[in-house]
């Protein structure tokens, strides 16, 4: 196997875990907005919440939104 694959591979990995430990940062910025800010579910029993479950924080970690 050529070894510019495994670079490739290794660059790839450096970029995911760049992008996982940004969206750790902004995740706690959040403001509440009385809605899901991964699902855009309304929380109007819940207006503290940033998101309706524990899936759905963790989608949202996984693929953060520009604001
Ligand atoms: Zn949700």
């Amino acid at each position: 196997m050529p070894d510019y694959i495994d670079k490739s591979v290794e660059q790839q990995e450096l970029m995911l875990a760049v992008q996982l430990a940004n969206a750790k940062v902004k995740t706690p910025r959040l403001t509440p907005k009385e809605a899901c800010y991964n699902c855009d579910e309304p929380l109007v029993h819940e207006p503290g919440r940033l998101f309706c479950d524990k899936d759905c924080a963790d989608d949202f970690e996984k693929y953060p939104r520009e604001a």
